[in-house]
């Protein structure tokens, strides 16, 4: 979509600060992180939220994330996803995104 950011982003042709990068997908640092790790793991290609998503890249995310939460030192302590869908689910940007949160602890529930 030409008008999406995060497709700008996953293309490079808006700078972000990339922690992880492949041909299905990039993870970036959030603009305004919620705690001291909070990076986005967002698809190259365009889906609108996670229910417009392939199942099959959905869970690629997934396991990348681990893979990610490794690399940034909070595999052992413990981090959580979060997928924001629709209005009632806080989607502020209309791209699939996994936000890999970490580095404190967290309470529950979020709301
Ligand atoms: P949502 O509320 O849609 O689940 O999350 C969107 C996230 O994207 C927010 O945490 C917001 O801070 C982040 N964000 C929005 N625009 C940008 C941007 O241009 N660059 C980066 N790195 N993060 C962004
Ligand atoms: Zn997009």
């Amino acid at each position: 979509m030409s008008d999406c950011i995060f497709c700008k982003i996953a293309a490079g042709e808006i700078p972000s600060n990339k922690v992880y990068e492949d041909d299905k997908m990039v993870a970036f640092k959030d603009l305004e992180p919620a705690a001291p790790v909070h990076v986005l793991l967002v698809p190259k290609t365009h889906a609108d939220n996670v229910m417009a998503a392939e199942p099959a890249l959905v869970g690629y995310m997934l396991g990348k994330a681990a893979e990610i939460a490794e690399k940034l030192g909070i595999k052992e302590s413990g981090f959580r996803l979060i997928i924001n869908t629709g209005k009632d689910g806080g989607q502020t940007v209309q791209h699939l995104h996994i936000h890999l949160i970490g580095g404190k602890a967290m309470g529950w529930p979020p709301f």
